[in-house]
């Protein structure tokens, strides 16, 4: 069961469009907050700066309002509008469901196992189609670039359906796998891992 999503926009204009939308959004949280804080301020100090005598309404006042500054805070806190970890609000970002928050791609692939759900894809290949497809692909790893042109090229060629191919992109997409090149630098490790084959990937790799 896939337990994260993450949402990519490649278009530079949808993504113009979405980082002045997050922005417009933190603005407006931002001065709600701080409207919050000065009717705070009146609540609680006279004209000339000293502390009032708070009454029990007063009190209750304040709590209230304390309280809606932090489901402010946290609405934000929980939106796309930005990463938890970085502050970036225009990035691609990845839902984590097991903290209920939003990373952006990057801060996300850096998370400690602990704070990342557990997640098992399902795969439309075997073992065995999985280690010839990146064979091949690794075979033009050079030529490869910002399209799945070579991964979808080999897929065919193996004879795995349309959907099958769809299917194993977006799996290679969640380990950040945007195109060719990203398969082969972001995906095929965690791919190599989901199939339990990690020491043949550092075999091939690293000896
Ligand atoms: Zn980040």
């Amino acid at each position: 069961m896939k337990r994260r999503k993450t949402i990519i926009i490649r278009h530079p204009m949808l993504k113009r469009l979405r980082d002045n939308l997050r922005l417009l959004i933190i603005k407006a949280e931002g001065q709600e907050f701080h409207k919050l804080i000065e009717m705070d301020e009146k609540l609680l100090f006279d004209e000339k700066g000293q502390p009032v005598k708070l009454t029990p309404e007063i009190r209750q006042q304040s709590r209230e309002i304390e309280r809606k500054k932090q489901a402010l805070e946290r609405a934000l806190d929980k939106s796309i509008c930005y990463c938890t970890v970085c502050g970036k609000y225009d990035k691609d970002m990845t839902y984590n469901t097991q903290v209920d928050k939003w990373y952006c791609v990057e801060c996300y692939r850096d998370l400690p196992g602990n704070l990342k759900p557990e997640w098992h894809p399902e795969y439309p290949i075997t073992k065995a189609q999985m280690v010839e497809f990146f064979r091949r692909l690794n075979k033009v790893g050079a030529k490869c670039g910002a399209s799945f042109r070579h991964t979808r090229h080999i897929l065919n060629d193996m004879g795995v359906s349309h959907n099958d191919q769809i299917q194993f992109i977006n799996i290679c997409k969640e380990y950040g796998g945007y195109n060719d090149a990203e398969i082969l630098m972001n995906a095929q490790r965690d791919v190599y891992t989901d199939f339990g084959m990690e020491d043949e990937f550092n075999k091939m790799f690293y000896q």
